[in-house]
């Protein structure tokens, strides 16, 4: 039989608690272990220990992959990541709608290392083989992005890569590995902030690393060298979390579709942005690649109702910044994550003011749909 997502969220990777038999993994926060015996040369930020290693086979068994690691935060798996394969010289090719910090991380430390690299528009075959140069190693890819949920075929990317030998590397954080397992598409290398749905309480920061055995080796051989490692009790935090994502994310998931649909009908909205309504201009390659089309969703208002008054009415869908907890949470990405770009490039990424963003909860969706609906009547100018 094969093994279903809730199956692998409860018990892939689970450390047995021989000596109790307690249903839960014991939590291991030894720093220093005896060296004598094989196997027990154990230092938390060789990222060894029974807790780390046990979470990283839960996140290897979800996406599908060999191996797994677990670092500090998502930004110490992408920093890992980039340094573990490119060096001074070498030229990766980045979707141009990435998260922020990535980029910032690129603008910064890929100048500073003599790192060449390539934003691109749109990902496409064509588009990918003009950025293509003879010193390309990487791919770099988010999908569904941020805040616009545009999407990217991860066949193409895929086929692209291993045509050109090229490292291919995604950010699956928006999708979770409960709707998108990119390495069954032929994706190297599948990252996540654990600090969104795998922790999804919006109280655990973390990141993981899923890919080949060769390839977590190569990452663990540089990660350890930056120290991001993550602490044991964060990784068993994590590790209780990840057991509810199917539930959760199923969840945030068909409330999101919902959502979608009512807000698509509504006279107030101009535009909805979510993967799963058929006007969506990607709703195919969400079809094909997605098991389920996820609880992130953006759109606009008409300019009949005030943005900040409307955040202002809310009574439960709550701004704030980061995503994917199980309380729904909205925020606007011209005052937030994309506030460090001038107002033409905004407009050129096609992130209006009006836009906001909205991370579904796991509530009953009619709540979400009447505080919208009560908001938007107070804030109609
Ligand atoms: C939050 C986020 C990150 C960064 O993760 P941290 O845990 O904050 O370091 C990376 N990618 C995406 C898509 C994110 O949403």
């Amino acid at each position: 039989m094969k093994k279903n997502i809730n199956y692998l969220c409860v018990h892939s990777g689970q450390l047995r608690d021989d000596k109790y038999g307690g249903a839960t993994a014991p939590l291991y926060l030894s720093t220093a272990y005896d060296y004598r015996n094989p196997g027990t040369n154990l230092y938390p930020r060789y990222m060894n220990t029974p807790n780390q290693v046990a979470l990283g086979e839960k996140m290897a068994a979800l996406e599908n992959t060999e191996a797994g690691l677990i670092l500090a935060s998502g930004m110490a798996a992408i920093s890992a990541v980039f340094m573990s394969f490119l060096k001074t010289g070498d030229h990766i090719i980045l979707q141009r709608a990435i998260y922020g910090g990535t980029a910032h991380f690129a603008a910064a430390e890929f100048k500073n290392t003599g790192i060449e690299f390539t934003m691109v528009e749109r990902i496409n075959e064509e588009n990918l083989q003009k950025a293509l140069r003879p010193n390309t190693k990487m791919i770099y890819v988010e999908t569904p992005s941020n805040p616009l949920l545009e999407l990217v075929d991860l066949e193409v990317v895929s086929a692209f890569a291993k045509a050109n030998k090229l490292k291919s590397v995604i950010d699956n954080t928006f999708a979770s590995p409960v709707n998108q397992t990119p390495a069954d598409f032929g994706i190297d290398i599948i990252i996540h902030s654990a600090t969104k749905y795998l922790g999804g309480h919006s109280d655990i920061t973390a990141g993981t690393v899923s890919g080949s055995q060769q390839d977590i080796d190569r990452v663990w051989n540089t990660a350890k060298n930056y120290g991001g490692s993550i602490s044991d009790q964060t990784a068993w935090m994590l590790d209780r979390s990840i057991k509810t994502l199917g539930l959760r994310v199923k969840k945030q998931s068909k409330n999101a579709k919902k959502l979608a649909k009512f807000l698509e009908l509504h006279p107030l909205i101009r535009k909805v942005n979510y993967p799963g309504l058929p006007s969506h201009p990607d709703y195919e390659i969400a079809t094909n690649q997605m098991k389920g089309y996820g609880g992130m969703l953006s759109f606009e208002l008409k300019s009949s109702v005030k943005t900040d008054k409307f955040l202002e009415a809310l009574n439960l869908i709550q701004p704030a910044l980061s995503l994917a907890g199980v309380e729904s949470t909205i925020l606007a990405p011209s005052l937030t994550s994309h506030s460090l770009l001038t107002p033409e490039q905004r407009a050129e990424q096609g992130i209006s003011d009006d836009l906001l963003r909205l991370s579904v909860g796991i509530e009953e969706v009619d709540l979400l749909i009447n505080d919208i609906e009560q908001a938007m009547e107070k804030s109609t100018k």
